[in-house]
């Protein structure tokens, strides 16, 4: 490690000292990192001169003579992120702060023949071309999908392939001279529920999410296991049945072919509930959740049916992997607190019983958009850039 490095990286630290305890004063900080206090002073002017951080006025109590202590916080107005979701529907465009507040949210729905890689990229190229007075520190794409930066190729079962291809790629060329970072949509929300829920950080846990497709992340030790490239875990093509289902993906009986919004109407058939959607097109979550409320006995099948195939599976990833919760995120939400209450019954009974009755299961508490928000703290945890 040179100097330099030493140097940009203590200052990544400080900032980040301050970002996660805003008003800490420089002696905090040089006790934290177990910097000298010139050291601290030094490059808090820096970080203040170049509109990172502000000097928020003298502490409260103090008792010693000599310089008295004052507080530090993020300069929230200077430097941003731009954060882009791009998902099956609907492309949000936003940016967050150096605290991690997200504003200016624009959503642009997505037919089939916008939703490729240019027509996003434009988009993003008019949403900064907006923007004035604020220096862009990155900018972070969320997809549905698989990363892998390194090969600059994009997976998705949900994203049209040929258009996703050359997506990182020409991101990188259109935003030239930009830090640009790609993570996955799962990560993110994972990343925002454990940041921002009731869990302690310690807490290791399996985010699910539910949609048309399956995704999952662990964090064991408040660390996501394979970052947020979404490449570690691939529940949705987890097999339930080796002889079920052909998948894309080349294997047969995965648990997206079983359990995912998009085979909703073929499970329902499967358990002689069809005809209670029959007007229904395309069948979702929240259709079946509603029916359930009311107690129609074809949706508590179907949900039964769902919930069966999930926990199964569920409980053997916890037998692998034990975990303290088991947070279910995405659109399966809408099939309300009946699913879930399966999904406890289900587990009993298969994989390893001390760990499965360990786990917790619950659904995920932050909304949709804290997704924008998990991906803005993730880069900021995770990423020098100052
Ligand atoms: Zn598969």
């Amino acid at each position: 490690v040179n100097q330099l490095d030493m140097k940009e990286s203590n200052k990544q630290n400080i900032f980040s000292a301050i970002r996660l305890t805003p008003g800490i004063s420089r002696a905090q900080i040089a006790k934290k990192y177990r910097y000298s206090k010139t050291t601290v002073s030094i490059l808090v002017e820096e970080l203040i001169s170049q509109g990172y951080v502000t000097d928020g006025g003298l502490v409260q109590e103090t008792t010693h003579s000599g310089r008295k202590p004052t507080r530090l916080f993020i300069d929230q107005t200077k430097h941003c992120l731009v954060i882009v979701n791009w998902t099956e529907r609907m492309l949000v465009i936003s940016r967050a702060d150096l605290s991690g507040n997200i504003s200016d949210i624009e959503r642009v729905p997505l037919n089939n023949s916008e939703a490729n890689g240019k027509f996003v990229i434009k988009n993003v190229q008019e949403y900064i071309q907006k923007m004035h007075m604020v220096t862009i520190c990155t900018i972070c794409f969320i997809l549905p999908a698989i990363i892998d930066e390194s090969l600059e190729e994009i997976s998705s079962s949900i994203l049209n392939k040929a258009e996703m291809q050359s997506f990182i790629k020409d991101a990188k060329t259109v935003f030239h001279g930009y830090r640009i970072a790609f993570y996955n949509d799962t990560a993110c929300l994972a990343y925002a529920e454990q940041q921002l829920g009731k869990y302690d950080a310690s807490d290791s846990c399996l985010y699910v999410n539910i949609n048309s497709g399956i995704g999952a992340v662990y964090i064991i030790g408040g660390k996501m296991l394979g970052g947020a490239s979404g490449r570690t875990t691939q529940l949705g093509h987890f097999s339930i049945d080796r002889n079920g289902y052909p998948c894309e993906c080349g294997g047969h009986g995965c648990l997206e072919k079983c359990v995912g919004e998009k085979v909703l109407r073929r499970r329902a058939e499967e358990c002689g509930a069809s005809h209670i959607f029959e007007h229904v097109e395309p069948l979702r979550f929240c259709d079946v959740g509603e029916m359930a409320k009311r107690e129609n006995p074809g949706a508590l099948k179907l949900i039964e049916l769902l919930a069966g195939d999930l926990g199964f599976v569920l409980a053997n990833m916890i037998t692998v992997i034990a975990v303290k919760y088991v947070i279910l995120g995405g659109y399966a939400r809408n099939l309300g607190d009946y699913f879930l209450e399966c999904i406890r019954r289900s587990v009993e009974g298969v994989g390893y019983q001390p760990f499965v009755q360990d786990a917790t299961f619950v659904y995920a508490q932050q909304n949709e958009d804290c997704i924008l928000k998990g991906a803005a703290l993730y880069y900021m945890d995770h990423c020098y850039f100052i």
